[in-house]
Protein backbone atom coordinates (compact mmCIF):
# COMPACT_ATOMS: atom_id res chain seq x y z
CA UNK A 1 0.00 0.00 0.00
CA UNK A 2 1.80 3.29 -0.62
CA UNK A 3 1.53 5.88 2.04
CA UNK A 4 0.14 9.42 1.56
CA UNK A 5 2.87 11.41 2.61
CA UNK A 6 6.61 9.57 2.60
CA UNK A 7 7.83 9.81 5.98
CA UNK A 8 11.39 10.45 6.41
CA UNK A 9 13.03 8.35 9.39
CA UNK A 10 16.66 7.91 10.05
CA UNK A 11 17.02 4.13 8.72
CA UNK A 12 15.23 5.53 5.85
CA UNK A 13 12.59 6.79 4.02
CA UNK A 14 9.04 5.05 4.09
CA UNK A 15 6.64 5.47 0.84
CA UNK A 16 5.17 2.58 0.80
CA UNK A 17 4.76 -0.80 2.40
CA UNK A 18 4.06 -4.46 2.35
CA UNK A 19 1.20 -5.89 4.27
CA UNK A 20 0.46 -8.87 5.22
CA UNK A 21 -3.05 -9.77 6.87
CA UNK A 22 -4.07 -13.27 8.05
CA UNK A 23 -7.76 -14.32 7.69
CA UNK A 24 -8.20 -17.46 10.52
CA UNK A 25 -11.60 -18.73 9.58
CA UNK A 26 -14.18 -21.69 10.67
CA UNK A 27 -17.77 -22.55 9.61
CA UNK A 28 -18.79 -19.88 12.12
CA UNK A 29 -16.40 -16.92 12.09
CA UNK A 30 -13.48 -15.16 10.70
CA UNK A 31 -10.50 -13.50 12.41
CA UNK A 32 -8.06 -11.14 11.60
CA UNK A 33 -3.95 -10.85 11.67
CA UNK A 34 -1.81 -7.43 10.57
CA UNK A 35 2.26 -8.08 9.93
CA UNK A 36 3.82 -5.22 11.12
CA UNK A 37 7.05 -5.90 9.40
CA UNK A 38 8.61 -3.21 7.52
CA UNK A 39 10.23 -3.87 4.14
CA UNK A 40 13.52 -3.12 5.16
CA UNK A 41 15.79 -4.55 7.88
CA UNK A 42 16.56 -1.34 9.35
CA UNK A 43 13.89 -1.60 12.27
CA UNK A 44 14.58 -4.70 13.98
CA UNK A 45 16.23 -7.13 11.73
CA UNK A 46 12.70 -8.71 10.64
CA UNK A 47 11.08 -7.83 7.26
CA UNK A 48 7.75 -8.30 5.52
CA UNK A 49 9.09 -11.11 3.01
CA UNK A 50 10.86 -13.07 5.61
CA UNK A 51 7.78 -12.93 7.60
CA UNK A 52 5.14 -13.88 4.82
CA UNK A 53 7.47 -16.65 4.11
CA UNK A 54 7.65 -17.71 7.69
CA UNK A 55 3.89 -18.16 8.32
CA UNK A 56 3.08 -19.46 5.33
CA UNK A 57 5.40 -22.16 5.17
CA UNK A 58 5.83 -22.69 9.12
CA UNK A 59 3.75 -20.97 11.47
CA UNK A 60 0.36 -21.01 9.73
CA UNK A 61 0.21 -24.53 8.52
CA UNK A 62 1.29 -25.64 12.42
CA UNK A 63 -1.92 -23.53 13.69
CA UNK A 64 -4.10 -24.67 10.82
CA UNK A 65 -3.16 -28.67 11.56
CA UNK A 66 -5.51 -28.46 14.35
CA UNK A 67 -9.09 -29.51 13.65
CA UNK A 68 -10.88 -27.79 16.89
CA UNK A 69 -10.87 -23.96 17.66
CA UNK A 70 -7.85 -22.61 19.12
CA UNK A 71 -6.94 -20.38 22.13
CA UNK A 72 -4.71 -17.83 21.43
CA UNK A 73 -2.86 -18.53 24.52
CA UNK A 74 -1.90 -21.78 23.17
CA UNK A 75 -0.37 -20.26 19.47
CA UNK A 76 3.35 -19.70 21.20
CA UNK A 77 3.54 -22.94 22.55
CA UNK A 78 2.36 -24.98 19.24
CA UNK A 79 4.79 -22.80 16.84
CA UNK A 80 7.06 -23.18 19.85
CA UNK A 81 7.28 -26.89 19.54
CA UNK A 82 7.66 -26.88 15.33
CA UNK A 83 10.31 -23.63 15.49
CA UNK A 84 11.72 -23.04 18.49
CA UNK A 85 13.20 -19.87 17.77
CA UNK A 86 9.83 -18.20 16.63
CA UNK A 87 9.37 -16.01 19.52
CA UNK A 88 13.10 -14.27 18.99
CA UNK A 89 13.64 -14.56 14.74
CA UNK A 90 9.99 -13.82 14.03
CA UNK A 91 8.38 -11.72 16.80
CA UNK A 92 6.01 -9.64 14.49
CA UNK A 93 4.81 -13.20 12.43
CA UNK A 94 4.02 -15.07 15.10
CA UNK A 95 2.31 -11.51 17.12
CA UNK A 96 0.64 -11.89 13.31
CA UNK A 97 -0.80 -15.13 14.08
CA UNK A 98 -2.03 -14.68 17.61
CA UNK A 99 -3.72 -12.13 16.84
CA UNK A 100 -6.03 -13.70 14.15
CA UNK A 101 -6.26 -16.64 16.67
CA UNK A 102 -7.20 -13.89 19.45
CA UNK A 103 -9.60 -12.64 17.06
CA UNK A 104 -11.43 -15.25 16.07
CA UNK A 105 -11.80 -17.22 19.53
CA UNK A 106 -13.20 -13.48 20.57
CA UNK A 107 -15.74 -12.82 17.39
CA UNK A 108 -16.81 -17.11 18.14
CA UNK A 109 -17.40 -15.86 21.83
CA UNK A 110 -19.16 -12.82 20.61
CA UNK A 111 -17.59 -10.85 22.67
CA UNK A 112 -15.03 -7.42 22.21
CA UNK A 113 -11.31 -7.30 23.12
CA UNK A 114 -12.46 -4.47 25.70
CA UNK A 115 -14.10 -7.74 27.49
CA UNK A 116 -10.48 -8.76 29.06
CA UNK A 117 -9.53 -4.66 30.36
CA UNK A 118 -10.45 -3.63 33.69
CA UNK A 119 -12.58 -0.88 33.10
CA UNK A 120 -11.78 0.11 29.65
CA UNK A 121 -12.01 4.07 28.80
CA UNK A 122 -14.59 4.50 25.95
CA UNK A 123 -11.63 5.92 23.68
CA UNK A 124 -8.19 6.26 23.06
CA UNK A 125 -5.86 9.21 22.97
CA UNK A 126 -4.80 9.89 19.94
CA UNK A 127 -0.85 11.34 18.41
CA UNK A 128 -0.04 11.71 15.55
CA UNK A 129 3.47 11.38 13.29
CA UNK A 130 4.53 14.19 11.20
CA UNK A 131 6.17 12.71 7.67
CA UNK A 132 9.01 15.28 8.19
CA UNK A 133 9.01 16.18 4.67
CA UNK A 134 10.50 19.36 3.38
CA UNK A 135 11.38 22.98 5.14
CA UNK A 136 10.79 23.49 8.80
CA UNK A 137 8.14 25.76 7.34
CA UNK A 138 7.05 23.09 5.59
CA UNK A 139 6.95 20.56 9.26
CA UNK A 140 5.83 23.73 11.43
CA UNK A 141 2.38 23.84 9.21
CA UNK A 142 1.86 20.17 9.07
CA UNK A 143 2.27 20.27 13.24
CA UNK A 144 -0.49 23.14 12.99
CA UNK A 145 -2.87 21.23 11.00
CA UNK A 146 -2.71 18.26 13.02
CA UNK A 147 -2.70 20.77 16.25
CA UNK A 148 -6.33 22.12 14.39
CA UNK A 149 -7.20 18.77 13.51
CA UNK A 150 -7.46 17.79 17.72
CA UNK A 151 -4.11 16.11 18.28
CA UNK A 152 -2.43 17.12 21.08
CA UNK A 153 1.17 14.80 21.00
CA UNK A 154 2.95 15.28 17.90
CA UNK A 155 5.89 12.75 17.03
CA UNK A 156 8.27 14.00 14.74
CA UNK A 157 11.24 11.66 13.34
CA UNK A 158 14.52 13.06 14.23
CA UNK A 159 17.42 11.91 11.79
CA UNK A 160 20.65 13.70 12.82
CA UNK A 161 24.00 12.75 11.15
CA UNK A 162 21.58 12.98 7.53
CA UNK A 163 23.73 13.89 4.76
CA UNK A 164 20.83 15.73 2.95
CA UNK A 165 19.70 18.26 5.89
CA UNK A 166 19.33 21.78 5.45
CA UNK A 167 18.46 22.43 9.13
CA UNK A 168 19.56 21.11 12.62
CA UNK A 169 17.20 19.03 14.86
CA UNK A 170 17.46 21.80 17.30
CA UNK A 171 16.03 24.47 14.84
CA UNK A 172 13.41 22.24 14.01
CA UNK A 173 12.42 22.01 17.37
CA UNK A 174 12.91 25.42 18.13
CA UNK A 175 10.18 26.29 15.43
CA UNK A 176 8.07 23.81 16.99
CA UNK A 177 7.69 25.00 20.09
CA UNK A 178 7.57 28.59 19.45
CA UNK A 179 4.70 28.01 17.15
CA UNK A 180 2.66 25.05 19.47
CA UNK A 181 1.11 25.36 22.94
CA UNK A 182 2.89 24.50 25.91
CA UNK A 183 0.30 21.84 26.55
CA UNK A 184 1.21 20.12 23.25
CA UNK A 185 3.29 16.95 23.75
CA UNK A 186 6.30 16.75 21.31
CA UNK A 187 7.88 13.38 20.51
CA UNK A 188 10.75 13.14 18.76
CA UNK A 189 11.81 9.34 17.33
CA UNK A 190 15.57 9.21 16.42
CA UNK A 191 15.27 5.28 15.61
CA UNK A 192 18.79 4.62 17.20
CA UNK A 193 20.86 7.45 14.97
CA UNK A 194 22.71 9.35 17.86
CA UNK A 195 25.78 8.23 18.80
CA UNK A 196 27.05 7.96 22.69
CA UNK A 197 29.27 11.39 22.02
CA UNK A 198 25.83 13.19 20.73
CA UNK A 199 24.95 13.36 24.33
CA UNK A 200 25.29 16.89 25.19
CA UNK A 201 22.98 16.93 21.52
CA UNK A 202 19.85 15.48 22.95
CA UNK A 203 20.43 17.03 26.50
CA UNK A 204 20.09 19.95 24.33
CA UNK A 205 16.82 18.94 22.14
CA UNK A 206 15.60 18.54 26.10
CA UNK A 207 16.13 21.98 27.40
CA UNK A 208 14.60 23.29 23.88
CA UNK A 209 11.49 22.15 25.17
CA UNK A 210 11.39 18.35 23.45
CA UNK A 211 9.39 16.61 25.80
CA UNK A 212 10.04 13.18 24.67
CA UNK A 213 13.11 11.14 22.95
CA UNK A 214 12.20 7.70 21.77
CA UNK A 215 14.98 5.20 20.72
CA UNK A 216 17.88 8.07 20.81
CA UNK A 217 21.01 5.73 21.15
CA UNK A 218 21.61 2.39 19.51
CA UNK A 219 19.65 -0.30 20.66
CA UNK A 220 22.40 -1.87 23.49
CA UNK A 221 23.49 1.14 24.56
CA UNK A 222 22.19 0.83 28.22
CA UNK A 223 24.64 2.76 29.51
CA UNK A 224 24.18 6.36 27.46
CA UNK A 225 20.30 6.05 27.92
CA UNK A 226 20.91 6.00 31.33
CA UNK A 227 22.94 8.88 31.78
CA UNK A 228 20.42 10.33 29.52
CA UNK A 229 17.64 9.54 31.95
CA UNK A 230 19.83 10.89 34.90
CA UNK A 231 19.94 14.17 33.29
CA UNK A 232 15.94 14.63 33.74
CA UNK A 233 15.82 17.09 31.09
CA UNK A 234 13.46 15.04 28.93
CA UNK A 235 11.76 11.33 29.27
CA UNK A 236 13.44 8.80 27.10
CA UNK A 237 11.63 6.03 25.97
CA UNK A 238 12.59 2.90 23.93
CA UNK A 239 11.53 1.27 21.04
CA UNK A 240 14.08 -1.29 19.03
CA UNK A 241 15.30 -1.60 21.66
CA UNK A 242 12.91 -3.68 23.38
CA UNK A 243 12.61 -7.28 22.48
CA UNK A 244 9.31 -7.97 24.74
CA UNK A 245 6.42 -6.19 26.36
CA UNK A 246 8.58 -7.40 30.10
CA UNK A 247 11.56 -5.93 28.04
CA UNK A 248 10.17 -2.28 28.20
CA UNK A 249 8.95 -2.14 31.44
CA UNK A 250 12.58 -3.53 32.74
CA UNK A 251 14.16 -0.60 31.01
CA UNK A 252 12.16 1.32 33.04
CA UNK A 253 13.42 -0.14 36.48
CA UNK A 254 16.50 -0.11 35.01
CA UNK A 255 16.80 3.50 34.37
CA UNK A 256 17.20 3.64 30.94
CA UNK A 257 14.31 4.57 30.03
CA UNK A 258 11.26 6.98 32.02
CA UNK A 259 8.05 5.78 29.62
CA UNK A 260 7.04 2.82 28.43
CA UNK A 261 6.19 1.94 24.76
CA UNK A 262 4.01 -1.20 24.05
CA UNK A 263 4.56 -2.53 20.45
CA UNK A 264 1.50 -5.48 20.13
CA UNK A 265 3.31 -5.74 16.68
CA UNK A 266 6.49 -6.97 17.97
CA UNK A 267 5.00 -7.83 21.36
CA UNK A 268 1.31 -9.82 20.92
CA UNK A 269 -1.46 -8.20 22.56
CA UNK A 270 -1.88 -11.07 25.04
CA UNK A 271 1.72 -10.09 26.40
CA UNK A 272 0.83 -6.06 26.09
CA UNK A 273 -2.42 -6.77 28.12
CA UNK A 274 -0.60 -8.86 30.26
CA UNK A 275 2.03 -6.32 31.43
CA UNK A 276 -0.60 -3.46 31.37
CA UNK A 277 -3.07 -5.57 34.00
CA UNK A 278 -0.17 -6.08 36.08
CA UNK A 279 1.21 -2.91 36.03
CA UNK A 280 2.65 -1.07 38.71
CA UNK A 281 3.37 2.53 39.29
CA UNK A 282 6.95 3.14 38.50
CA UNK A 283 6.08 6.53 37.76
CA UNK A 284 5.95 6.02 33.82
CA UNK A 285 3.95 6.65 30.91
CA UNK A 286 2.77 4.05 28.80
CA UNK A 287 1.64 4.20 25.49
CA UNK A 288 0.69 2.14 22.61
CA UNK A 289 3.64 1.99 19.37
CA UNK A 290 2.51 1.67 15.61
CA UNK A 291 4.17 0.17 12.95
CA UNK A 292 2.39 2.24 9.78
CA UNK A 293 -0.82 -0.12 10.55
CA UNK A 294 -3.89 -0.57 8.14
CA UNK A 295 -6.92 -0.51 9.90
CA UNK A 296 -6.82 -3.91 10.84
CA UNK A 297 -4.13 -3.32 13.39
CA UNK A 298 -4.92 0.06 13.70
CA UNK A 299 -8.72 -0.54 15.38
CA UNK A 300 -7.02 -3.50 17.45
CA UNK A 301 -4.46 -0.69 18.65
CA UNK A 302 -7.15 1.33 19.27
CA UNK A 303 -8.35 -0.89 21.90
CA UNK A 304 -5.79 -2.01 23.58
CA UNK A 305 -5.26 1.79 24.24
CA UNK A 306 -8.74 2.24 26.12
CA UNK A 307 -7.06 0.35 28.81
CA UNK A 308 -6.43 2.50 31.85
CA UNK A 309 -3.44 1.88 32.58
CA UNK A 310 -2.19 3.21 28.93
CA UNK A 311 -2.00 6.88 30.05
CA UNK A 312 -0.13 8.91 27.23
CA UNK A 313 -1.19 9.42 23.71
CA UNK A 314 -0.61 6.53 21.35
CA UNK A 315 0.66 5.96 17.85
CA UNK A 316 -2.94 6.26 17.05
CA UNK A 317 -3.36 8.95 14.18
CA UNK A 318 -6.82 9.08 11.61
CA UNK A 319 -6.21 6.06 8.96
CA UNK A 320 -6.43 9.51 6.39
CA UNK A 321 -3.27 10.41 7.66
CA UNK A 322 -1.80 7.53 5.77
CA UNK A 323 -3.86 5.65 3.50
CA UNK A 324 -6.03 7.15 0.69
CA UNK A 325 -8.37 4.15 1.46
CA UNK A 326 -7.54 2.21 4.43
CA UNK A 327 -8.86 -1.53 4.14
CA UNK A 328 -11.64 -1.41 6.84
CA UNK A 329 -13.37 1.39 8.41
CA UNK A 330 -11.44 3.97 8.61
CA UNK A 331 -10.35 5.46 12.08
CA UNK A 332 -11.25 8.68 12.73
CA UNK A 333 -9.72 11.00 14.99
CA UNK A 334 -11.93 13.75 17.17
CA UNK A 335 -10.61 16.38 19.40
CA UNK A 336 -7.61 13.69 19.85
CA UNK A 337 -10.02 10.79 20.90
CA UNK A 338 -10.73 7.85 18.98
CA UNK A 339 -13.94 6.01 20.08
CA UNK A 340 -13.11 2.24 20.71
CA UNK A 341 -15.54 -0.66 18.89
CA UNK A 342 -16.53 -1.40 22.43
CA UNK A 343 -17.33 -4.44 24.65
CA UNK A 344 -20.91 -5.41 21.94
CA UNK A 345 -18.48 -5.24 19.05
CA UNK A 346 -16.96 -8.99 19.14
CA UNK A 347 -13.24 -9.67 17.83
CA UNK A 348 -9.80 -7.47 18.36
CA UNK A 349 -9.04 -6.41 14.81
CA UNK A 350 -10.39 -4.17 12.26
CA UNK A 351 -12.48 -5.98 9.79
CA UNK A 352 -11.35 -5.46 6.05
CA UNK A 353 -14.18 -4.45 4.20
CA UNK A 354 -15.17 -6.34 0.65
MG1 LIG B 1 9.98 4.34 17.10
Amino acid sequence: MELVTRVVASHGTHARRRVTLIAMSNDDAEGWGECGAPDDPGYSGETADAAENVLTERILPALCAHSRPLRATEVRAIVGAILPDAAARHPMALAAAEMAVLDLQLRLAGVGFEALIPAPKRAALAGATLSNAGSIDDIVAEAQRAVDGGYRRLKVKITPHRDSATFSESEMVVALRAALDDDIMILGDANGAYLPEDLATVIALGELGLDVIEQPFADHDTETHQRLVATGVIRVALDEGVRSATDALDAVVNHEATDVTLKPARFGYLACLDLLNAAVDHGAGVWIGGMFDTGVARWANVRLATHPAVDMPSDIGASSRYWAVDVTEPVVVDDGLVTSPGLRTAGLAGTPVA
